[in-house]
C-alpha cells in the first residue's frame, strides 16, 4: 500500500452534534485515561467535541496577560458553541503539566496545581458570564499510587 493511498475506517459517520465540549491539555499520556472519564464518568461518547492546547484551559485566563491567545482560544470556542448549540462545558487539568511547569508565574516557588485549580476556577467564572445557556465543571487528574498508578479524577 503506498503512503498516498486513501483509507477508509470502519465506523459509520454520525451527523449528531455533540452537546459537550471538553476542554484539557494536549498531553497523550492522559489521554487514554480522559477518553475513559469522559464515556465512564460523564457519558460522553466518542463523539464529544475536545479542545485541546497545551495547559488546557490556560488562555482562557490570560484576557490581561496575553490577549492574542485569550482571543485566539475564545474565538474558536464561541464559534465552536454557536455551531454545536454546546451545552455543556468540561474543563480538565493533570498533574504535572508541563506546560504550566514551564510557565514563570513569578515567585519561583509556585505550587502549580494550586495555579491551575485558580485557573480552572478562573475560566468557569469567565465561561458561565459568557455562555449563559451552559453548565461548566471543572476536573484535576491525578495518578493515584495507592490504586496501583491508576488516574484519579477530582472535582474542582
Ligand atoms: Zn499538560
Amino acid at each position: 500500500m503506498s503512503a498516498r493511498e486513501s483509507w477508509t475506517g470502519t465506523l459509520a459517520w454520525n451527523p449528531a452534534r455533540p452537546d459537550t465540549v471538553i476542554i484539557s491539555c494536549v498531553d497523550g499520556r492522559w489521554r487514554p485515561h480522559l477518553l475513559e472519564f469522559a464515556m465512564m464518568r460523564l457519558g460522553v461518547g466518542p463523539n464529544g467535541d475536545f479542545m485541546a492546547v497545551p495547559g488546557g484551559v490556560e488562555p482562557l485566563t490570560l484576557l490581561d496577560l496575553i490577549p492574542k491567545d485569550f482571543n485566539f482560544f475564545r474565538r474558536r470556542l464561541d464559534a465552536l458553541v454557536e455551531a454545536h448549540g454546546t451545552k455543556r462545558i468540561v474543563l480538565v487539568a493533570h498533574q504535572d503539566c508541563a506546560w504550566y511547569k514551564s510557565r514563570k508565574f513569578g515567585p519561583i516557588t509556585i505550587d502549580v496545581k494550586e495555579r491551575q485549580i485558580k485557573d480552572l476556577k478562573r475560566a468557569e467564572k469567565y465561561l458561565r458570564e459568557t455562555f449563559p445557556g451552559t453548565t461548566v465543571e471543572s476536573w484535576y487528574a491525578r495518578h493515584d499510587e495507592t490504586l496501583g498508578a491508576k488516574v484519579v479524577f477530582d472535582p474542582v
